[in-house]
């Protein structure tokens, strides 16, 4: 009873409960909504105490990419996958194989990828049971590392965010603040440094700070400045949950635009704050879908060029996000959260929509949107 009131409550469709004694896997995949198409989403894999929290953090997620892929256009739904055990010490070949044979008898429903605590190679294990799997190594024809599309569409979307707050897109003179310099950062300051922008950056990692500073000109600050430097755009690039009211306060940028997932503490309040104050908010699931669409990319054949042709799209998604805010008067967070769910509400109506057909041919071809 439990669980159906957890599935309702959160409007999700399915949830597989699965146990294998001969391997030891047990694990959980959500799936939420596959108006638009088949479920996609990562496999978590963490010492989860309770069955109860892998659900939540199961639930919230897959409903994250829903949002996420409908905003960005893709003909995706949201799931995901938990096998609850030690990345550290639980990981074997029969385990990732036997997680493979309950996501082929998904069908298509839901396709998996790696996420916190598994890898390429579990999923290259994973792929000897089912197709169902993205994000696999270019080697083997996948899309490998995303970054380099994730950070190609946050500074799309950081020009669409100074255009929308300053009347022009470009960045020259611009000062950015960056948190974090890992993966997405390192691709994101070469487009900066090319437009002219003056970045002031941190990282906790002292050797990839020194990464940065190697390639392009960037002042170096403590992480606990970040907050607090004088700069017209703040770019999260590290890890969520950073701003809340107390720091929006003290705030004195004109826009925050960056890759983090889930930057907003107390999401509806905090962007009603940022409204209030006039910091243009780029709501994280929007500026960040370079990910998604890369490992949408992969679903028909990866061409690097052509993912980033469609990471370019998130210039007009987040125009399109801020005008309709504007006009309705409301945070930039509940704009994008609107206008997802109207794409997804219009959809419903389409007589060709995603049956749960078990083959991927003819049907990715419509995943992602066509320029
Ligand atoms: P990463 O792990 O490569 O880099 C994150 C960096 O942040 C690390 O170098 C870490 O040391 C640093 N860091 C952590 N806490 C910090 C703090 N308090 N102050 C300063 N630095 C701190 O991660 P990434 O792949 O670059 O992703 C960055 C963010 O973007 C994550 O939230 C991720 O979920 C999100 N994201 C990434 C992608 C992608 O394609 N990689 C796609 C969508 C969203």
């Amino acid at each position: 009873m439990f669980q159906f009131e957890m599935l309702e409550e959160n409007n999700h469709e399915q949830m597989v409960i699965f146990s294998d004694k001969h391997s030891g896997l047990r694990g959980i995949i959500t799936i939420h909504d596959t108006t638009l198409g088949p479920a996609i989403g990562g496999t978590r894999m963490l010492p989860y105490s309770s069955i109860q929290s892998a659900l939540k953090d199961g639930l919230q997620i897959s409903s994250a990419i829903t949002y996420k892929a409908a905003i960005s256009g893709l003909n995706l739904g949201g799931g995901n996958a938990i096998i609850i055990g030690d990345p550290k010490t639980d990981k074997n070949e029969l385990l990732f194989r036997t997680f493979g044979k309950y996501v082929e008898s998904l069908g298509g429903r839901y396709i998996t990828a790696e996420d916190v605590g598994t890898d390429v190679k579990d999923m290259e294990l994973v792929r000897m049971e089912t197709k169902y799997v993205a994000g696999i190594s270019k080697a083997l024809g996948g899309s490998g590392d995303p970054s380099p599309v994730t950070a190609y569409g946050v500074f799309v979307g950081i020009k669409a965010m100074v255009k929308k707050q300053w009347g022009s897109d470009t960045l020259r003179g611009k000062k950015i603040a960056i948190q974090g310099a890992g993966n997405v950062a390192r691709y994101l300051v070469e487009h900066l440094a090319h437009e002219g922008v003056e970045i002031i950056i941190t990282d906790k990692n002292e050797d990839k700070l020194k990464r940065i500073v190697s390639s392009v000109k960037a002042h170096v600050v403590k992480p606990e400045e970040i907050y607090s430097v004088e700069a017209d755009i703040f770019t999260p690039c590290a890890l969520g949950g950073i701003i809340n009211s107390e720091m929006i306060e003290k705030m004195n940028f004109g826009i925050i635009a960056g890759a983090t997932n889930n930057q907003l503490e107390n999401p509806e309040i905090n962007a009603e704050l940022l409204k209030k104050k006039n910091i243009l908010y780029a709501p994280d699931f929007v500026i960040n879908a370079g990910g998604l669409i890369n490992v949408a990319n992969e679903l028909e054949g990866y061409r690097q060029d052509r993912a980033l042709r469609q990471a370019e799209t998130i210039y007009d998604t987040l125009c399109n996000v801020i005008d309709y805010s504007r006009k309705e008067d409301i945070s930039t967070l509940a704009a994008a959260n609107e206008l997802a769910e109207k794409r997804i509400k219009q959809m419903r109506g389409m007589k060709n929509i995603y049956k749960g057909e078990s083959s991927f041919s003819g049907r990715f071809g419509e995943i992602v949107r066509k320029r």
